[in-house]
């Protein structure tokens, strides 16, 4: 079995004590759930749509400025060019971006699945709360990067681990069944060489600013 995100053979596979599997990649430390747990297509929509993601939830709104605040405000020029990919059903970053002036396309697989975006240019990608999500990181930013310019970013929001299985095999993030990637600081750097991206910033372990170099 390969690495979905650098390719290299995958030998280490470990179960948390609740008998859940996941395979380690000891080349780029990616931590994948093992394939027989995960989801199903409409298992996954559904749970989704659970979510409370909408402008009603305040606690969230306060969370996705801050992210605007951080990791968007420091780099990009008002009207610059968003995609947000995985952009959910409610699209409340979507529009929160273009509250503040961005000129903003979506994306999401199960809720707004058009692709015309791919043939575009961005001056920032936003891939907020959706890396835990995706099953083949390789292929997503192979899309996502051909998406960029030398100087344009990606903006991704998930945990990274600590590199530690005892400290994983605890991690709550783990508990929601659909998330499946998990990614650390090294695996970061695998993804800033691979994919000509130059790491900004880090914030509070989760939220990443990559620049395409
Ligand atoms: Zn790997």
């Amino acid at each position: 079995m390969k690495c979905r995100l650098c390719n290299s053979e995958l030998r280490d596979q470990k179960s948390d004590s609740q008998g859940r599997k996941y395979q380690i990649c000891s080349s780029c430390e990616l931590i994948q759930l093992d394939k027989s747990l995960w989801l199903s297509d409409e298992e996954e929509k559904d749970r989704y749509l659970l979510h409370e993601n909408s402008t009603d939830n305040k606690g969230y709104i306060r969370y996705l400025n801050n992210i605007i605040q951080n990791s968007f405000s420091p780099y990009l020029k008002p009207r610059s060019r968003v995609l947000d990919f995985g952009c959910g059903p409610e699209k409340t970053w979507a529009g929160l971006l273009e509250d503040k002036g961005y000129q903003v396309s979506t994306y999401d697989p199960y809720f707004d699945d058009q692709s015309d975006w791919m043939e575009d240019k961005f001056d920032a990608i936003s891939a907020i709360e959706v890396f835990e999500h995706i099953a083949s990181p390789s292929e997503s930013l192979n899309t996502l990067c051909s998406c960029l310019n030398p100087e344009n970013f990606l903006i991704i929001r998930t945990m990274l681990h600590d590199s530690k299985w005892n400290n994983f095999s605890k991690w709550w993030y783990r508990e929601d069944p659909t998330h499946i990637s998990f990614y650390s600081k090294a695996t970061i750097d695998f993804i800033c060489l691979k994919w000509n991206l130059k790491l900004i910033q880090i914030i509070e372990n989760c939220e990443i600013v990559l620049k395409k170099i």
